[in-house]
């Protein structure tokens, strides 16, 4: 048997009156993810359990098959992982993002979509200054040293190095940036154990940052400067069963973010890098389809995450949104279901992992349409992939990891 799997990440919406009343999905052109839902069965799954944040990490892990409550950290380990980066067993990854903060408010918790080309930099101006031991006077002094390292674009990572006990705990509580566009950030700082060192490092990571030749030159050309580091997300290194062990298939993974990349790598799959993939609406589509129809022929099981719909979800653009859906039609799911029959038994899931409403411009709890289809699944009669299809639907996952094993049969 061969599996694929598509995730538009952040896809679930609400109707949009700017789309006639409709919801992204129903306004998209899809007749592939259509033909998805009418040969096989639409339901819904609940990818994020209430007491975590939705985003990303948590809810693939449960689209993937495992119990967030058993197994999650924290984001930053997941994305730690992709990057190669070991952690050890009193070591803590964070989230560091370069953000752009103007009247004290989270304008833009991506820096204007920063390239690694001018990220990389303001990083490594941000290790100079403050890489090695936790100073004096700070949670962490005496006990444990400070890395950064850049990632893509705006997404970086600052691994705290114990010596012995960190001064984090679960109890540390720190803010997405992304679920707090235009909003006050004094409101949002990191509160408990170990915080005080997060403060101090967002604080001071100002000064080094304006005074950035890179700063200067994207205020000149009009770009958005990242103002300072926003610290979130972290997390000790997670302990996950392989897939191939615990489900049996052997899988890979394509996808531009490390997150989700590393949330594969951690199960075992392999990493298949798309070269021209952005995590953008300006990803390369058809190139991502190729990828995962060439997949094919060496594993079991092929994920393809594009991470668009969410990009624009954030960005409260619903017409880029039904596009992004279109192309990942098109471009992603028409071709593998044209190539999986050619290996004999075959299965498909289309399933976005959280909800990402263009309304609050910020992920959402709550179930996510999944429509899957192929080798000993009954059709339902259901006409089309969508939300009030699978709001209307009789299968339902409250628990969503408990959809993979319907999926794999
Ligand atoms: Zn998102």
């Amino acid at each position: 048997m061969k599996y694929a799997i598509v995730i538009p990440d952040g896809c679930a919406d609400e109707p949009q009156d700017s789309l006639g009343g409709k919801t992204p999905l129903q306004a998209a052109h899809k007749p592939n993810m259509d033909r998805v839902a009418r040969t096989g069965v639409v339901g819904r799954s609940n990818n994020v359990p209430p007491s975590l944040t939705p985003a990303s990490d948590v809810a693939t892990l449960s689209l993937f098959g495992y119990d967030p409550m058993q197994v999650y950290t924290g984001r930053a380990p997941l994305e730690t992982a992709a990057m190669g980066i070991p952690l050890g067993p009193n070591d803590w990854a964070v989230r560091c993002n370069l953000v752009t903060v103007e009247n004290g408010q989270m304008r833009d918790f991506t820096a204007g979509h920063i390239t690694s080309e001018d990220g990389r930099p303001l990083i490594e101006a941000v290790q100079r200054a403050f890489g090695g031991p936790v100073p004096a006077g700070l949670p962490g002094h005496g006990a444990g040293r400070l890395e950064f390292h850049p990632g893509v674009s705006y997404r970086n990572i600052l691994v705290y190095r114990g010596d012995g006990p960190a001064p984090f705990s679960p109890e540390t509580k720190t803010q997405p940036p992304h679920d707090i566009p235009d909003r006050p950030i004094a409101e949002h700082l990191p509160k408990g154990p170990g915080s005080e060192l997060l403060r101090h490092l967002m604080e001071q990571s100002r000064a080094v940052l304006a005074d950035h030749p890179v700063t200067k030159a994207r205020v000149a050309a009009g770009k958005r400067p990242a103002t300072q580091v926003w610290l979130w997300g972290q997390g000790r290194a997670p302990t996950l069963r392989p897939f191939a062990e615990a489900y049996g298939p052997r899988g890979a993974i394509i996808s531009a973010v490390d997150l989700v990349r590393g949330v594969g790598e951690l199960l075992g799959w392999a990493r298949i890098d798309v070269l021209t993939a952005t995590g953008y609406l300006d990803t390369d589509y058809p190139a991502k389809g190729r990828a995962g129809v060439a997949a094919l022929r060496d594993h079991d099981l092929v994920c393809v995450h594009v991470e668009a719909p969410d990009e624009a979800s954030h960005e409260g653009k619903a017409g880029e949104k039904v596009k992004a859906l279109e192309q990942i039609d098109r471009h992603v799911v028409g071709p593998l279901l044209e190539a999986l029959p050619q290996y004999g038994d075959w299965r498909i899931l289309v399933s976005p992992d959280h909800r990402t409403p263009l309304r609050t411009r910020a992920h959402a709890h709550g179930p996510v349409p999944f429509a899957l289809a192929g080798t000993g699944i009954a059709a339902r009669g259901q006409p089309s992939y969508d939300e009030a299809v699978a709001a209307a639907a009789e299968l339902s996952f409250d628990r969503g990891h408990e959809l993979m094993k319907l999926f794999l049969g």
